[in-house]
């Protein structure tokens, strides 16, 4: 990056927040690196979890759970709902939050959040270009098949285990606009 977002002005290095960082001498404006958000839900149905084939690199004709980007004005348990239905034709709702994993470094350093989420409609189904297959399969069907993403597999399993994860928290007074909060049941 050379040029502030912002207002255009080239970039300068001085230091910010304890270390050197590109920064702008004519708006507050500071390059704190490139973070993403990612999401990914296990869909359980009759014991078997829904799974995608990716269409595209990198690992195209993996398999793994469906996800995909939280988009920056878009909360995540929206957005994972959206991604399932997106790539897999099923609409579905979050039950709680399994897993999160944090990924430092190339192409952006990235937190994916792994959701349980439980079907309400609609049969797997794909586009045949990004996604190239949809369905649900058993952990003994997992286990035989080449090329499913190892994560997709610990959070099937994790999953399965009847074991509530961090819940939605819905008190009032934790809760401002945009806010979106998980945790432990009974934390009050
Ligand atoms: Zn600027």
């Amino acid at each position: 990056m050379k040029y502030c977002p912002k207002c255009g002005r080239e970039l300068t290095t001085r230091p910010e927040g304890g270390r050197d960082r590109l920064a702008c001498p004519a708006c507050p404006y500071v390059y704190f690196g490139d973070f993403s958000i990612g999401v990914g839900g296990v869909v359980i149905r009759d014991g078997r979890a829904l799974l995608i084939r990716r269409g595209q690199e990198p690992r195209r004709g993996w398999w793994q759970i469906p996800g995909g980007y939280v988009e920056h004005d878009e909360e995540f348990d929206r957005a994972v709902v959206r991604e399932v239905f997106e790539e897999a034709g099923v609409h579905t709702r979050v039950v709680d939050v399994l897993g999160l994993r944090n990924s430092v470094g190339a192409p952006s350093t990235n937190v994916y959040v792994v959701f349980r989420l439980e079907p309400l409609s609609g049969e797997p189904t794909c586009d045949g270009d990004e996604i190239t297959g949809a369905g649900y399969f058993s952990l003994d069907a997992l286990e035989t098949m080449e090329k499913v993403q190892s994560l997709s597999k610990w959070a099937i399993r994790a999953a399965l285990v009847d074991r509530p994860g961090f819940r939605h928290v819905a008190e009032a007074d934790l809760i401002r606009p945009g806010y979106v909060l998980y945790g432990l049941d009974g934390a009050g």
